[in-house]
């Protein structure tokens, strides 16, 4: 029986997994099997995270964060959860390898997914000109012109770092201001490459095998209009990756998990929860972290109370002092 397994493995989860592991609980981190390191492992500079003045790659932090939790004794597996079985005083985690893990508490950091446009064609044509990912893909783009979709700092990430492989970005925000931090924006209005087209949303894709342009519809007047560019790259944000808790865990009205106040504690006891999956509103690298730690001390406390007890089920739900 463990006595802490921490489900994801980004900012949120290594940092519950390094709090954790200095306290000697031994945690198990399941990592997930190819998108180990989380959101984080698809960016380029991070220039935003405490203690790095000269920025830092995306994956060389998350492979500080696990260097360091793994110091201190979490133990980093490389598989994905199946199912979640969260009530009662032991829980059980199922993974997709077919192994069992036993817990006296989970920290759930399973973070978001990238958001879908939701259009006909979207799908079709993902991984042949679709993506959501730009420096996964954005090198298969040499020498193209290609569209963003977005207003936020995702999606100024992305035009601003395709333009190191693509002739002309179109930036294609459905307002006429962005969403994204000045700096960015900034950056994005500065870049002879970049062209915004204002007002207007995606409707359409066209091309066989391939993407070969967008139909636009414009928010003001609903007047259609096409673009030719050979790539669509989607940034419109995240939506909280929660199906696994579906059923067992109270969710937010905006599909973030509910937790206690400023605490992780969802309404389980002994189940709790950090980063993106409950944050709909900050969603940094920093504050994921910050909420990482939250949840480790969360965990820490209720073993604490836990062993006081002297029995692993006793006077749980006064314990925990969960939500209602
Ligand atoms: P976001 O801030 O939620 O922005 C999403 C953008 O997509 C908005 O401009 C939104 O338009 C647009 N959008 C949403 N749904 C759409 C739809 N169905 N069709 C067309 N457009 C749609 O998401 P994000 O840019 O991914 O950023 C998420 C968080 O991560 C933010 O807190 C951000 O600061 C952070 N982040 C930080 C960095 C960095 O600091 N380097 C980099 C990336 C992300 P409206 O504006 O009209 O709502």
């Amino acid at each position: 029986m463990h006595n802490v397994i921490i489900i994801g493995s980004g900012p949120a989860g290594y940092t519950a997994a390094i709090y954790a592991a200095r306290a000697q609980l031994e945690p198990v981190v399941i990592a997930s099997s190819v998108a180990a390191g989380g959101e984080l492992m698809n960016t380029t500079e991070v220039e935003n995270f405490p203690g790095f003045p000269e920025g830092i790659q995306g994956p060389d932090l998350m492979m500080k964060m696990q260097e360091q939790a793994e110091r201190f004794g979490a133990k980093v597996v490389y598989d994905d959860v199946d199912s979640l079985e969260l009530e009662g005083p032991v829980k059980t985690v199922k993974t997709m390898l077919g192994e069992t893990y036993e817990a006296r508490t989970v920290i759930v950091a399973t973070g978001s997914a990238y958001r879908k446009i939701g259009i006909e064609d979207e799908e079709r044509l993902s991984g042949r000109g679709v993506s959501w990912c730009a420096t996964c893909d954005g090198f298969f783009f040499k020498d193209k012109t290609i569209a963003v979709v977005g207003g936020g700092d995702s999606a100024m990430e992305e035009a601003t770092f395709l333009t190191r492989f693509a002739s002309k970005v179109y930036v294609v925000h459905r307002r006429d201001a962005l969403r994204a931090s000045k700096i960015m924006q900034e950056r994005a209005f500065a870049d002879p490459k970049i062209e915004f087209v204002w007002n207007n949303e995606v409707i359409g894709i066209s091309g066989e095998d391939s993407v070969t342009g967008l139909t636009l519809r414009s928010t003001e007047d609903g007047s259609e209009s096409t673009l030719d560019v050979q790539g669509l790259f989607v940034a419109i944000g995240n939506d909280p990756r929660t199906h696994l808790v579906h059923g067992q865990l109270d969710l937010t009205s905006e599909g973030t998990i509910a937790v206690e106040g400023r605490s992780s504690r969802t309404n389980l006891p002994g189940v709790f929860a950090a980063g993106d999956v409950i944050d709909p509103t900050y969603r940094q690298a920093a504050t994921a972290a910050g909420s990482g730690t939250v949840a480790a001390l969360d965990a820490e406390h209720y073993l604490a109370a836990l062993n006081e007890a002297g029995e692993p089920d006793a006077g749980v739900d006064q314990l925990a002092g969960n939500i209602a």
